[in-house]
């Protein structure tokens, strides 16, 4: 089994999610007493909140790579970044490294493919809907459309992560506020819904859905499992 080096913390609270999902997904793979070889450098989300948010993307990929580096020099095989967003600089992570990353949007894309969807939806930050990192790469590698919700609701949307799952409480009205969000992309011919932030999990649950929904977090967890038992 190799050793999954996690990069957490952006949320704490999602980066339990995947401590929790690995290690459910080996027990179920290995039965006994078997559990995840891994280790997790986690940064303080304070600093990182801050440095995107003032739009310093170098300062916030030198942590990235620092991070990276931590959990290499820690003896881990490969890397998570345990967030969509920190994606935004991934390519310069997995340069600055020698073991792999397994990148989160990649992930995604395959269950995508295996559903046989092309038109999906993204809810995510702000950062992870406008900008180019999660979108052209599902585009351009591998031919998926992506719809975004409109300006005012992905402001909703934003502000609902970071204050609430982000600072450890969800209220039922954000709740229906991603219920009239999704169902709008709906409406725009989204055939599924990717779940692009790795905290919308805890507050958008698939029963609740009949429309597919891709749990960033969940897929992204498992498919290191994967990688792991290879
Ligand atoms: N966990 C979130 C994501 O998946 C947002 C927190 C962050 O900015 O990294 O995008």
């Amino acid at each position: 089994m190799k050793t999954i080096g996690l990069i957490g913390g952006m949320s704490w609270e999602s980066s339990l999610e995947y401590y929790r999902i690995i290690n459910e997904t080996v027990k179920r793979e290995l039965g006994g007493f078997h559990s995840a070889k891994s280790l997790m450098y986690s940064v303080d989300f304070q600093e990182i909140e801050e440095l995107q948010h003032q739009g310093r993307w170098e300062d916030a990929t030198q942590m990235m790579i620092d991070a990276a580096h931590r959990v290499e020099r820690g003896g881990a095989d490969f890397v998570v970044i345990c967030t969509n967003t920190m994606h935004k600089m991934a390519e310069e992570v997995e340069k600055s490294i020698r073991i792999p990353l397994l990148h989160i949007a990649d992930v995604t894309a395959a269950k995508i493919k295996e559903m046989g969807q092309t038109i999906v939806g993204l809810l995510g930050t702000r950062f992870t809907m406008e900008q180019d990192f999660y979108k052209g790469r599902l585009r351009d590698k591998y031919g998926i459309d992506v719809l975004i919700p409109e300006e005012e609701e992905r402001i909703a949307i934003h502000s609902i992560l970071y204050d609430e799952p982000c600072l450890g409480s969800i209220k039922t009205k954000s709740k229906d506020k991603f219920k009239d969000i999704i169902a709008n992309l709906e409406t725009h011919g989204a055939e599924g819904i990717i779940l692009g932030c790795t905290e919308i999990p805890l507050i958008v649950k698939q029963k609740d859905y009949d429309i597919f929904l891709y749990d960033t977090t969940t897929l992204h967890a498992q498919a290191a499992v994967d990688f792991a038992l290879l």
